[in-house]
C-alpha cells in the first residue's frame, strides 16, 4: 500500500491514542528495521524494552512457526504444555515457586495488586489492602495500576479512581517509614523507573525498603516489566540490589516481541490465588509461551547476552559521558544500567528525535526532556558509535 494513503487511513481509522511518527515500519532483522518507504534505520527504541534479542530473531520465529502449526491457542481449563515449560524456567531463574501468566505489564500489575490484598485476606486473616507506590512511577493504563501510578497527568479525567494506594517521595525511605499503617499491605516499586525517565534510586535504598517491608510485614512488589528480561544486565534487576522481592511483575521483553506478561510469587503468597479467583483468557497461551520459551533460552544460553549486554552497557554509558563532556549546555545527565540508558537534555527532547529518524536512527524521548535508548541485548559498539556520531552531528547543530 501507498504509504502516504496508509497514514491517511491510520488517521481516519484508529484513535487518536499515540503521538505517532510519520513512519510505516515494515520489517526488522537484529537491530535493523526498515519502513514502507525503503529507509533503514537503527532501532534504539526496541519496541520500548521489548524486542530484546532484536527483530525476528530466528529462534523465536522458528518456534513460533512450529508452535502455529501444531496448536494456537486452548483454554486454561486444560493443562498447556509450553505454558508449563515457561513456567519452570521462570521459576528456576528467580526467587519465585510459582508463576500467573497474562498478557500485558498492566495486568501483570493488576494481577499482583489483587494478590497482595488477598493474602492478607485470606492467608493472613487481615484486612489489609493499601500499596504504597513512588511518585513519578509507572504500573499502567488500567483502572488500578493507573491509581498506583504516582503520575496526576496520567489520571485526569478518569477519576473515580481505583481506590487503596499511598504516594510518597521518590527515593525517600522515610517517607515509605511515614506511610505505613495498619492498612498497608505492600509497597510497589519500579528497582529502575522507566518511563518517568530512568530515575535509579541510591544504591541502599531498596535494601532499606526489604528491611521495613520485613520489619512491618508486608510484601515488596517489584514492577520489573521494563528492567526484567535481561535489560538491565541480569535477568531481573534485583539480582543486582541484593534483594528478594516478594513479588515480581514482567512484560515487555518477556516473549522477545509477542504480548505476554507473568506474576511470579512465593508459594506463601501464590497460595491466595485459588480456582476462580482470578484468570484470563489468553493467558499463558501456547503460541506467546513458545516464543517466550526461545526467548528465554537465548538469553540464557551461556550467560553470552547478559554478558554482552552489561558490556555494551557500560561502553555505552562512557561514549555518553564523553559526549556529556562536550555539550555540557545541552547534556544534563547520563544514568542507566545495562542497556536502559538515560540521557537528561536542558531542553526539550523531541526536536532531538525527529532529527535523529531524519538520520537514520529511532530513538525514545520520555518525560520531555529524557533521550531513553533501549536498544536490542545484541547491540554492537559500531550501532553505539553510529547512534553517538549521530547525536553529536545533531547537537553541534544545536550549539
Ligand atoms: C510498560 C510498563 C507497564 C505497562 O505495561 P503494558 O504492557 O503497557 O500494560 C507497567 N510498568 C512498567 C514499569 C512499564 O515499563
Amino acid at each position: 500500500m501507498d504509504p502516504k494513503k496508509l497514514l491517511e487511513d491510520s488517521q481516519q481509522f484508529l484513535m487518536n491514542t499515540y503521538k505517532k511518527f510519520p513512519l510505516v515500519v515494515r520489517k526488522g532483522r537484529g537491530i535493523k528495521v526498515w519502513s514502507t518507504d525503503g529507509r533503514e534505520f537503527l532501532d534504539f527504541v526496541g519496541g520500548i524494552a521489548v524486542n530484546c534479542l532484536g527483530h525476528c530473531h530466528p529462534k523465536v520465529v522458528i518456534a513460533l512457526q512450529k508452535q502455529a502449526q501444531r496448536l494456537i491457542h486452548i483454554s486454561n481449563l486444560y493443562h498447556i504444555e509450553p505454558q508449563i515449560k515457561l513456567a519452570r524456567r521462570l521459576v528456576r531463574n528467580s526467587f519465585a515457586d510459582k508463576v500467573f501468566f497474562c498478557n500485558s505489564g498492566a495486568e501483570a500489575n493488576e494481577a499482583a495488586i489483587k494478590l497482595a490484598r488477598r493474602y492478607f485476606r485470606e492467608v493472613m486473616g487481615q484486612n489489609r489492602y493499601e500499596i504504597i507506590t513512588s511518585h513519578h512511577s509507572f504500573h499502567g493504563r488500567t483502572l488500578a495500576t493507573l491509581a498506583a501510578s504516582g503520575q496526576e497527568q496520567l489520571k485526569e479525567g478518569f477519576e473515580p479512581l481505583v481506590p487503596g494506594f499511598r504516594h510518597v517521595a521518590f527515593n525517600d525511605r522515610d517517607a515509605i517509614k511515614d506511610a505505613i499503617t495498619k492498612d498497608t499491605c505492600a509497597v510497589m516499586l519500579e528497582p529502575i523507573q522507566g518511563e518517568s525517565g530512568i530515575r535509579m534510586h541510591d544504591p541502599d535504598y531498596l535494601r532499606d525498603v526489604r528491611k521495613l517491608c520485613d520489619d512491618n510485614g508486608i510484601l515488596l512488589i517489584l514492577d520489573e516489566i521494563q528492567t526484567g528480561m535481561g535489560r538491565t544486565g541480569t535477568l531481573f534487576a534485583y539480582e543486582q540490589f541484593d534483594i528478594t522481592p516478594d513479588i515480581i511483575t514482567i512484560a515487555k521483553g518477556l516473549g522477545g516481541g509477542v504480548p505476554i506478561g507473568a506474576l511470579l510469587a512465593t508459594n506463601t503468597i501464590a497460595a491466595a490465588f485459588q480456582p476462580g479467583t482470578h484468570g484470563t483468557t489468553f493467558g499463558g497461551n501456547p503460541l506467546v509461551c513458545t516464543a517466550a520459551i526461545a526467548t528465554i533460552d537465548v538469553l540464557l544460553e551461556d550467560g553470552l547476552i547478559l554478558d554482552q549486554c552489561r558490556r555494551m552497557g557500560t561502553y555505552f554509558i562512557k561514549k555518553l559521558e564523553e559526549l556529556k563532556s562536550e555539550f555540557p549546555s545541552i547534556i544534563a545527565d547520563i544514568r542507566g544500567m545495562g542497556l536502559l540508558v538515560g540521557m537528561e537534555l536542558t531542553r526539550d527532547g523531541m526536536p532531538i528525535v525527529l532529527s535523529c529518524i531524519e538520520k537514520g536512527v529511532l530513538i525514545n524521548c520520555t518525560a520531555g526532556n529524557i533521550l531513553r535508548f533501549m536498544p536490542p541485548l545484541i547491540v554492537t559498539e559500531k550501532e553505539i558509535d553510529k547512534l553517538v556520531d549521530v547525536l553529536e552531528h545533531i547537537f553541534d547543530g544545536l550549539s
